[in-house]
Parts: structure tokens; sequence; C-alpha cells
């Protein structure tokens, strides 16, 4: 698929304004995806910045530097996992920086590719891998873990309440055949939720597909490791930005970002995340859940 304007990139001006994004910085983003939030920073660093571009997954990168090789040269992408930052600036031969941007979560280039079986919607082989060279696919925890392994992992990264009665269903169903496709996984969950649960626009089985999604990814123990791995690179006075799309990788980013508060390693710019407007939320329904947190490396802890 040739198409990198299927993502929207979510808080833009917002994440713009909160790095405060001028001529000559260096950057990194630790989730470039496509390209959309890094373009708009390559534009305003301009000649004299530089941005370093991270993804894990190797796909959308090419997408990334069709998209930024269009504006200057300026930047150098990086196939790589966030929480290996520390080497990823020692190979771009750089020491501190003047901002970093986390955006999590998968892009829509991941989630509307059947093949690479995050959609609920169209049918997929269950992987849900953000980078295919990984040994860990959906269908591995789906087919291979316990029943309380199941469960703990809907109740935990989906807090999905009926964990224990989907993962026992799961288990039925595999011992008859495996689970291996996406539409198969989710309408065996449709069937066995009671009737109304969940809203017409919101699939039943979103929350085990989005806790699936995190155990494939090892999202939590990523964000955890790349936040303070990142935080003492940063320059006195520069920014973080870190947008999360749900509860679960709010409360791990709001949880590390209080330990460096408490350090007095930084100042937490706004006190409550960030929110995309109404408008934003009308024209890009996916930026509903998102929640920006804005932080700065304070001078004192230096
Ligand atoms: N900001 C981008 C979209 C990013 S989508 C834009 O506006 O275009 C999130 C991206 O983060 C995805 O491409 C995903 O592969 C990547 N990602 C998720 N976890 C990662 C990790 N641990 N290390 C590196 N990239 C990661």
């Amino acid at each position: 698929m040739e198409n990198n304007s299927l993502h929207i990139p979510v808080l833009l001006q917002e994440v713009i304004a909160y790095l405060q994004i001028k001529k000559g910085m260096l950057v990194v983003d630790c989730t470039v995806g496509p390209g959309g939030h890094a373009e708009e920073i390559l534009k305003r660093v301009g000649e004299s910045g530089y941005l370093i571009g991270i993804d894990r997954d190797g796909e959308v990168l090419r997408e990334a530097e069709k998209r930024l090789s269009g504006i200057s040269n300026r930047f150098k992408l990086f196939h790589a996992n966030y929480r290996d930052i520390n080497l990823v600036l020692k190979d771009a031969g750089f020491g501190k920086i003047d901002g970093a941007l986390f955006d999590l979560g998968a892009s829509s280039y991941q989630m509307e590719r059947p093949d690479r079986g995050f959609s609920i919607k169209s049918d997929g082989p269950l992987d849900m891998r953000m980078d295919r060279t990984d040994a860990v696919t959906a269908s591995n925890i789906v087919n291979g873990c316990t029943k309380q392994e199941l469960a703990f992992i809907f109740k935990k990264f989906g807090e999905e309440s009926f964990s224990n009665r989907i993962a026992e269903r799961i288990l039925k169903e595999r011992r008859k055949k495996r689970v291996e496709n996406t539409s198969r996984l989710a309408s065996l969950i449709a069937e066995e939720l009671p009737a109304r649960y969940g809203s017409k626009r919101i699939h039943p089985a979103t929350k085990v597909f989005m806790a699936i999604r995190i155990a494939v990814n090892r999202e939590i123990e990523n964000i955890e490791e790349g936040l303070n791995k990142i935080i003492p690179y940063l320059n006195t006075g520069s920014r973080i930005c870190v947008i999360t799309f749900h509860s679960i990788e709010d409360r791990v980013v709001k949880n590390v970002l209080k330990d460096f508060k408490k350090s007095q390693q930084i100042k937490i710019i706004a006190k409550k995340p960030i929110r995309p407007t109404y408008e934003e939320i009308i024209n890009n329904p996916r930026s509903r859940s998102a929640k920006l947190r804005v932080a700065e490396k304070a001078y004192i802890g230096q």
C-alpha cells in the first residue's frame, strides 16, 4: 500500500508548540511511523537542525524516508526499538538532544493492513508484531499461553472485565483447532460476551485485541525503559512530548515522569494531559482517546 495520508498525525500543532521547535534544534522522533509529525518538525528545524527518526517497523520506515526526503536531507532514520535510544544516539554520533517525541501505539498504516493482523474488522493472520523480525506473534500467545496467562493479559493490558470467560472460551476453541485468524478470534469473543456488551461503534473484542497487541510488542516495558533512557539525554530547558491512546499507557507515562520530577530532573509542563480539540476528533476519530504529556529538563539535577 502506498499511502502515507492514511495516518493523520494526532495533536500535531500542540506537539510543535510544546516542543518549541526552532531552527537548529536536534529532535528525536522515537516513533516516526509514516512521518507525519516528523515532516513538520523537519521543516521547522531547517538546514542547521537535524531529525532522528526511530521505528521498530521496517516497512513504515520506507514511507517515512520517501516523505521526509522531499523536504530536506537533515535527517536519519533508524530501524530500532526506542528502548535502545542510547545505541541509536551513539551510532548517529550525537550526545545531548533538544527535544523528543513519543507517539505511542500502532499507526493506521499498521492497523489497516489486514496482513499485519491488528485488525478486528478485516480478516488476517494473528500476527500483530510491529517489528516483523520479532519472534513472538499474537498466534503464539493465543495458542500457547495458559488460561491464567491469557486472562492476566486481557485484564492487565485490556482492562477487560470478562477476561476469565474469554480465556476459557479460547482454550475450548483451540482444543478443536488452533485460532489463527483475526476474524475467528473476534467472532468467538463476540459470541462469548453478553448481549449489548460494547457499543455499536466499538467491537466487543477491542479490549482483547489491544491487550494482545501490548503483550506481543511488550509495549509497557518499552515505554518505561524508553522514557528512562531518553530523559538524561535532554539538554536543560528541552522538552519531551508523549502521546498515549489508552489509560494503561498514560498511567505508565505519568508515573515515570512523576519519578523524574521527584528527583528534580524535570518540570511537568501541563499538569493535566492535553487533549485534542473537538474539531480534531471530528476530523480524525482515532484521536479521540489521545492524551499528550509534556515535561521539560530542569536546571537542577544536571
Ligand atoms: N507520529 C507518526 C505516527 C506514529 S504511529 C505520524 O504522525 O506519522 C506509532 C509508531 O510507533 C508505529 O509506526 C510503531 O511501529 C512505532 N513504535 C511502537 N513502539 C515502538 C518502539 N518500542 N520502538 C520504536 N517504534 C515503535
